[in-house]
């Protein structure tokens, strides 16, 4: 009889982490999104390394990331990634680890 109790707290445990992930990524999706539509019209010189798309410079968390305009990938600079990452920054990957471990 526990263990059926066990089992759905378990997957109510999953579900919640799972809809908090979705959340985090929705909200990073729309910041990521609205930072590119922020972003004045003017093309850098670089193309996409995986498409022959133009690249676009957008600030994003106070770093300047390279989006494509036609396969909407993101590129980094040397450092953007760790800067970005960087557990003290409160930058979003931080604050999405954080996310995930709520104490
Ligand atoms: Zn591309």
């Amino acid at each position: 009889m526990t263990d059926i109790f066990d089992g759905r707290g378990k997957g109510l445990e999953e579900e919640y982490f799972h809809r908090q992930n979705q959340e985090a990524i929705e909200k990073l999706r729309a910041k990521m999104q609205a930072a590119v539509k922020a972003k004045p019209a003017g093309a850098s010189t670089m193309k996409c390394p995986r498409c022959d798309g133009q690249l676009h410079e957008i600030k994003f968390e106070d770093v300047a990331i390279d989006t494509c305009d036609k396969c909407g990938g993101c590129w980094f600079d040397s450092g953007e990634l760790a800067q970005l990452t960087r557990p003290a920054s409160g930058g979003w990957f931080s604050r999405l680890l954080n996310s995930w471990n709520p104490k």
